[in-house]
């Protein structure tokens, strides 16, 4: 029998690209995570899905875990498991506790290892276009707890050094104590203008960053309604500059997008719209339910060759009808004769995926133009269409194709249904909605408007002056009967194009 382990591993300061990859690969064969509040969840995605997740540290809420009770938990968890992580902002050497917590381990004979990670202070000097040192000004940087109030008796800080240091102080947990701090390193002989940049939620959407002298500092930061976490930089380095600050470049910085779609699709669109900058909050108004294993799937599956086109209208339909194809034990040459056609090029690509290639793509991504543009290269008359699609789609395909004389077969491959949300879900969502903290809704479909209107009252969207965005002409057209105007519709209808058309939006 293999021993158990316990993983020190630093989760890095809030992006959750941010953290190593051997921390990722360790997080992907957990059998139990134990995290801090400030770890970002995202990353507890892609742990296993009967891998124990455990937040010790609540930011808010219930009451946070004692030391003792974590050490308690470390001991407990790697009696049960093999694999344990205990997961931590940053990098675990950092204001962690992580000595005391190994020294658990070693009193009770438990192995364990420790994966360094991207520390707040060094992020959010990276994120903000500040260096921790600079050739020229910088040539030396403390970490310091803030924690610790200059008027403790006991403080072990020593801040008549702090006050001669030359180079760049970074405080953590400072941001109770900023005005104390500031005070101290004056009072100590600190000049009144040496440069302190405080930064809020470093490396995330929603990263705020404040600059002013030493003696200014604490002042803004609560005129600003500066809150932890934060960084306080003070130094000569910590002066702002926009021209190295790229964080606030991003495409879409600074604009918080609401996405509402199912619970995949929800996630990678989150991703991406992410990556550009936004910050991105999700509600999974939409399940999807797999019919690709029903007989009436499998029938017409093993009938490919029967007909002249198979149509792929979505990347779902495409991947779960050669999903279950592979399942049948067949293969491409299942298609026979028949040839191919789909909508855009998420589908393009799944069908890819299965070797693949699609004999026609209409090229505006709908299935009206499919049916125009297909007729007008040669008549479906007389025609057999299969048509493996979503029980939901709408039915302007196969009538368009029917009216012209085609005989038309359809099968739900799939279906989308509006999804089971827990109000814990939908609290927060309706709170930001409420203050008015949501730029913009992003609807893919014309069934996620439908679901997303069973859990956001109407009137909620429209006082919140968030503007929405439509993915194509089908998703529109449901909006309008909410009367729910759509700010944009994407001219390309997929999500590259709805992403590049917010991109592109100018008020
Ligand atoms: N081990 C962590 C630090 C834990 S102490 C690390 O290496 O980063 C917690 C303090 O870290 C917070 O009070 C704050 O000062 C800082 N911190 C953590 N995440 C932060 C973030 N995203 N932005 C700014 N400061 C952060």
């Amino acid at each position: 029998m293999h021993k158990s382990k316990i993983y020190f591993v630093g989760a890095g300061p809030g992006d959750p690209a941010l953290i190593t990859l051997r921390g990722a690969q360790l997080l992907r064969q957990a059998d139990c995570v134990i995290y801090d509040g400030l770890v970002n969840e995202v990353l507890l995605e892609d742990c296993r899905p009967n891998c124990e997740c455990l937040c010790v540290r609540k930011r808010t809420g219930e009451k946070p875990f004692t030391q003792e009770q974590i050490n308690q938990l470390l001991v407990e968890k790697a009696a049960q498991y093999r694999t344990v992580v205990r997961l931590k902002g940053g990098d675990p050497g950092f204001f962690g506790r992580t000595a005391e917590e190994i020294q658990t381990c070693i009193q009770g004979k438990i192995d364990f290892e420790v994966v360094p990670g991207v520390t707040a202070a060094s992020a959010a000097a990276a994120y903000s276009g500040l260096f921790l040192t600079d050739r020229q000004f910088s040539s030396q940087v403390l970490f310091v707890t803030g924690q610790e109030a200059p008027d403790k008796n006991e403080s072990s800080i020593d801040w008549d050094f702090l006050a001669g240091f030359r180079g760049t102080i970074a405080f953590y947990m400072a941001m109770s104590n900023l005005e104390q701090i500031a005070a101290a390193l004056l009072a100590n002989g600190k000049p009144a203008d040496t440069p302190a940049a405080v930064i809020q939620n470093a490396s995330l959407p929603h990263q705020r960053l404040v600059q002013a002298s030493l003696e200014r500092i604490a002042a803004v930061c609560r005129q600003e309604g500066m809150e932890a976490p934060a960084i306080v930089l003070i130094g000569p380095t910590a002066v702002y500059r926009e021209e190295t600050d790229w964080f606030r470049r991003r495409p879409l910085a600074g604009r918080t997008i609401l996405i509402a779609r199912d619970e995949e699709g929800t996630r990678s669109l989150s991703r991406r719209l992410n990556e550009l900058g936004a910050d991105v909050l999700g509600l999974p108004v939409l399940a999807v339910r797999n019919f690709a294993r029903t007989g009436a799937a499998d029938t017409a599956l093993t009938r490919l060759g029967e007909f002249d086109w198979v149509v792929f209208t979505s990347r779902r339909g495409a991947e779960f009808s050669l999903q279950r194809l592979a399942e049948l034990g067949k293969d491409a040459r299942a298609f026979g004769r028949a040839r191919i056609a789909c909508i855009g090029p998420e589908t393009a690509r799944a069908l890819g995926e299965y070797g693949l290639r699609a004999d026609f793509i209409p090229t505006t991504f709908t299935g009206q133009a499919l049916a125009e543009e297909l007729s007008a290269k040669e008549p479906p008359a007389g025609k057999k269409f299969l048509l493996l699609r979503s029980a939901v789609a709408p039915d302007d395909l196969p009538k368009s194709l029917q009216r012209q004389g085609a005989v038309v077969e359809e099968v739900s491959i799939y279906t989308v249904e509006p999804a089971e949300l827990p109000a814990r879900l939908i609290e927060p969502i309706l709170e930001r909605l409420g203050r008015r903290r949501i730029d913009w809704i992003l609807f893919a479909s014309s069934s996620a408007v439908s679901a997303f209107l069973k859990f956001v009252p109407k009137e909620t969207v429209l006082k919140s002056g968030a503007k929405i965005a439509s993915i194509g002409p089908s998703t529109t057209r449901r909006l309008l009967e909410e009367e729910l105007p759509a700010a944009l519709e994407a001219p390309v209808h997929t999500l590259e194009g709805l992403t590049e058309a917010l991109i592109r939006y100018h008020d």
